[in-house]
């Protein structure tokens, strides 16, 4: 009978406990022992949030996997104490409030909806008629799990989608870049730029003074990546410019967001506070017990960060 620890936030057990149980006995392990309090020594498997206080994993003696409860590892994978596999999260109702956020956002730029929200003054300006999707390039820098969808979204509305990874890609639809040459050819082709890579050394600043001129002029970012993507000093001189037309903000290097950012009052920044996208609490204990499972059956958990890149 393995014994599954869950360790997040204590408001989180009461939203995960019934879903745990539940996709527990659909999967044949409705006898786990699945509890927030256990000695350290008994456990098999941890569910875990890296905000949960739980930082060392030493004494978790017969410990088999660590299956993070969000996407981003950035908090647990450099983790030295952490030595056995450690499983990100990918949900399917996280990827699908993704695809929304990203696509309703790109297309508020790319229609300009801020105009007339915020502009109605009385005057009948009929001159404003937004470009089709089909003369507006968008790219996605990242193209996992989130990144893929979401660009798979946007051209399924005929935005002519660009994406870049680090390893080549094949997406019907897309064109794929990879590598440092790639992600130049990838910001030059782009109009509007969608951040969803992970927070990793190699991905730090991927958005800098020297890349942000790669970019049209006008061009938007919309970045529910990381906060650590981006170059806040480079971001807002590029603003300041109007280099960038604008920037949405989902996630900051400090979160939540100091009240005295220049984000908050730029007038061509919107910031969202981190709500772009959440685990959805009845499909990820699918996702997570479905992992446990192949664990207890001897197989290699889904979704393994490779500790060596950081995601
Ligand atoms: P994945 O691990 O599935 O995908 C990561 C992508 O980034 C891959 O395509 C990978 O390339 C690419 N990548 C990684 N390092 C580099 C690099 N150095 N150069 C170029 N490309 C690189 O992650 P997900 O799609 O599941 O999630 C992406 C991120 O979204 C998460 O890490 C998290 O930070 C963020 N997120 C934000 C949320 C929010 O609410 N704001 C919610 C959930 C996630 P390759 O394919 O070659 O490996």
């Amino acid at each position: 009978m393995p014994t599954i620890l869950f360790a997040a936030k204590s408001e989180r057990w009461s939203i995960y406990e019934p879903h745990l149980r539940t996709a527990l006995g659909e999967n044949g392990l409705g006898h786990a022992h699945l509890t927030v309090e256990a000695a350290p020594g008994d456990v098999d498997y941890i569910i875990y949030a890296p905000n949960s206080g739980l930082t060392d994993f030493t004494p978790f003696s017969k410990l088999k996997a660590v299956l993070n409860l969000w996407a981003g590892v950035e908090d647990v994978v450099g983790n030295a104490t952490l030595r056995v596999p450690l499983a990100r999260m990918v949900d399917e109702g996280l990827t699908e409030g993704m695809v929304e956020y990203v696509t309703g956002h790109v297309l508020r730029h790319h229609l300009g909806m801020d105009t007339h929200i915020q502009g109605q003054d009385g005057i009948w300006r009929d001159d404003s008629t937004p470009p089709l999707a089909r003369d507006r390039s968008v790219t996605v820098l990242g193209l996992g799990v989130l990144g893929t969808a979401c660009a798979q979204a946007l051209a399924a509305l005929n935005f002519r989608t660009h994406g870049w990874s680090r390893s080549a890609k094949s997406i019907p639809g897309v064109t794929c870049h990879h590598g440092a040459d790639g992600l130049n050819d990838a910001l030059r082709a782009a109009q509007i730029v969608v951040l969803l890579l992970p927070n990793t050394p190699a991905t730090d600043s991927t958005l800098n003074a020297r890349t942000l001129a790669l970019l049209p002029k006008g061009a938007v970012i919309v970045n529910p990546g990381r906060g650590a993507l981006i170059d806040d000093d480079a971001l807002l001189a590029a603003l300041d410019q109007s280099h960038i037309g604008h920037a949405t903000l989902d996630t900051f290097r400090i979160e939540p967001l100091p009240a005295d950012r220049r984000y908050w009052s730029h007038p061509q920044v919107t910031v969202t506070p981190h709500i772009a996208s959440a685990t959805r609490p009845a499909s990820a204990a699918r996702t997570l017990v479905r992992n446990i499972k192949r664990a207890e059956m001897g197989e290699a958990l889904h979704h393994l960060v490779d500790r060596k890149l950081g995601y």
